[in-house]
């Protein structure tokens, strides 16, 4: 089932998502949920925050992007990314490792707002999958920027958290725009 995203003015989009400590069929349900709603919305990432549910769960998949790569490593070793596709990280653990490098950045519960972001250029990760199991893997590229900015979700940090405060102020009367909106329409469901 596609989900509503979750628009920037939500307070849900700020809170830091609880730990998932058993995978329950509700877990499983949203994650499909999670992905139909990432796919239609054609998105790379999702958070569950976006989606109206503070929990440590994101799901990600690159498969569609053919103009910005991404890398990954299995025990030290590259390995393909299209076949650890798609990727459900739950209570993940991310490091950043690597230089700072500035990226594109656009986020689902920000129509139409993009900047460059600056990011390490390479994550550790460890995390459980959909069955809760866990796994650990490096990501670089346009995998492990999506990583890190799915991931600031998952403790109620935004991209624009993380923008130049000249890219801020570019992007600040749009920002203001959906805010006020978001919360017009907040505030018009509770009056129902
Ligand atoms: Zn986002």
């Amino acid at each position: 089932m596609i989900l509503p995203v979750i628009r920037y003015g939500h307070p849900v989009l700020r809170k830091k998502g609880a730990r998932i400590e058993t995978i329950t069929d509700e877990i499983q349900q949203l994650v499909a949920d999670m992905f139909a709603t990432m796919y239609a919305a054609r998105g790379v990432g999702l958070a569950a925050q976006q989606v109206g549910h503070a929990l440590q769960l994101t799901v990600l998949d690159v498969r569609g992007v053919k103009d910005r790569p991404s890398q990954l490593w299995l025990q030290g070793h590259e390995a393909d990314v299209a076949s650890f596709m798609p990727l459900v990280l739950i209570n993940p653990i991310v490091n950043p490792m690597g230089k700072p490098v500035k990226g594109a950045e656009g986020c689902l519960s920000f129509p139409e707002i993009y900047a460059d972001i600056e990011r390490p250029d390479e994550v550790d990760v460890i995390a459980q999958n959909e069955r809760g199991e866990s796994f650990s893997f490096r990501a670089g590229g346009l995998l492990g920027r999506a990583i890190q900015h799915e991931t600031d979700h998952l403790h109620g940090i935004l991209y624009i958290d993380r923008m130049s405060s000249a890219a801020l102020d570019e992007v600040k009367e749009d920002l203001a725009t959906l805010q006020a909106e978001t919360k017009r329409a907040l505030a018009a469901v509770r009056a129902r």
